[in-house]
């Protein structure tokens, strides 16, 4: 126990849903984390933490927020480059900027870069952990792999499989598909805190025999998870409907081929029937909302509120490259609007919780992340609540008029932060940002 150290600050985590009940919400203004070993010892009151551990090495963080890292739930590591692309929707995107740039991960050299880049990037935006699409090309999810390992982190990732309406140059077959998937799993599943998750594109993207293939992987693989899109937008919905005639909704094409699990995460599910959302909440899949990419490709709202009545568990995503930030900060804020508009005003705490333990919690990994729980992964960030003048001057005015508390603290990051307030990142204990 010699590499203890207790971090000092504002330490912040749930323990359960916030919509269960508010005693599920920790927040302690002068408060520590113990970690030892690159986990989490426990979290609680400073002054009895240095008490109980007077050898433990102090780090101070007085001022800051401590809480468990981001998780993003859904972004293409190889759209790193393309964030920002001006206009169009979703098919003619994909066609114009998308598959030209994940063309390039076809050489080695140039996945190991943007993975690099890329991981950086997570960090600096304080997300300790990403289910993440690759390209293609298997050695895009090898390298991703191999970077995440070196750095002990949490990483969901697995290679493309496409085999139709795409350039011939990103389209692979099933039975390549399935080998290359095959070996990567027996690789890096599991290896280190890597999973592999099975990346059908999507319906459009995938003959029956691509699909089948996913199937016959993911039956032999029962822990592996499983990512694609889902109903992000009105033109692909009507593709997939003349591509699958004899499917009554795009939903059921996938659960035709088995991929309806519950470790299936659904990109964007917006234009979704009743009947969708309750299949999705039968079958414990997860929808992941990536609002910042639904504005800016115009794909439409996302139904938290029916979501939530539904059963679905929701989390959230950047969605990077059509995502235009890396950070979960900016995404919650987006979500706040794209919510506001749909006439569901959601709390700070709900955004929170989808972006942490409730996310932790829909993949199965909440023994793992998500939370500061006793024996968890010391995978945490450090938080200024104060990164911008106009956070500050709305910190002044509510402490002036005693109306700073927590919910108004999270909910003043979702609308003003972006990186700048990420002074550093933890993954297993070890720094790895540092503003
Ligand atoms: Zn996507």
């Amino acid at each position: 126990m010699n590499e203890m150290k207790l971090y000092l600050g504002e330490v912040f985590y749930f323990t359960d849903s916030p919509l269960l009940s508010a005693e599920n919400i920790v927040y302690e203004p002068d408060s520590a984390l113990c970690v030892c070993d690159g986990l989490v010892v426990e979290a609680g009151t400073s002054a009895i933490l240095l008490q109980k551990y007077p050898k433990a090495e102090v780090v101070d963080y007085q001022g800051s927020v401590l809480m468990p890292g981001f998780i993003d739930a859904h972004l293409h590591y190889v759209q790193t480059e393309i964030t920002g692309m001006y206009g169009r929707q979703l098919l003619d995107w994909l066609n114009q900027y998308t598959f030209p740039a994940e063309r390039a991960f076809a050489d080695t050299d140039h996945c190991r870069e943007i993975s690099h880049a890329f991981l950086k990037e997570l960090f600096r935006n304080g997300t300790t952990t990403a289910v993440a699409f690759s390209s293609v090309h298997p050695q895009s999810a090898d390298i991703l792999f191999e970077e995440a390992f070196r750095y002990n982190m949490c990483m969901l990732t697995g290679k493309v499989q496409m085999d139709q309406e795409a350039p011939e140059y990103l389209c692979d077959t099933p039975e390549q598909g399935e080998a290359d998937v095959r070996a990567l799993i027996q690789k890096w599943h599991r290896k280190g805190r890597n999973k592999y998750v099975i990346t059908p594109r999507f319906a459009v993207s995938c003959s029956p025999a691509e699909l089948e293939a996913c199937q016959r992987i993911h039956a032999d693989y029962p822990d592996t998870y499983i990512q694609t899109h889902l109903s992000e937008n009105k033109g692909e919905v009507d593709f997939v409907r003349t591509l699958y005639p004899d499917s009554p909704d795009y939903l059921s094409v996938y659960e035709k081929y088995g991929l309806l699990t519950d470790r299936t995460l659904l990109a964007h599910a917006i234009h979704l029937s009743d009947s969708e959302r309750k299949r999705i909440a039968k079958a414990q899949a997860i929808a992941v909302h990536c609002p910042t990419s639904n504005g800016f490709l115009g794909s439409g709202l996302y139904e938290m509120e029916k979501a939530n009545e539904a059963g679905m568990q929701t989390v959230m995503g950047t969605d990077i490259g059509a995502g235009t930030s890396f950070s979960i900060f900016h995404t919650l804020g987006a979500a706040y609007q794209v919510q506001q508009l749909n006439g569901y005003p959601m709390s700070a705490f709900e955004a929170f919780y989808k972006a942490t333990l409730g996310s932790a919690k829909a993949l199965h990994l909440d023994q793992e992340i998500g939370s500061f729980l006793p024996g968890r992964m010391a995978d945490f960030i450090v938080v200024d609540y104060n990164s911008t003048f106009a956070q500050l001057y709305r910190y002044e005015y509510l402490k002036r008029t005693q109306a700073w508390n927590i919910e108004n603290l999270l909910f003043g990051l979702m609308t003003h932060a972006d990186d700048r307030a990420v002074r550093a990142t933890y993954i297993a204990g070890q720094c790895v940002h540092e503003r």
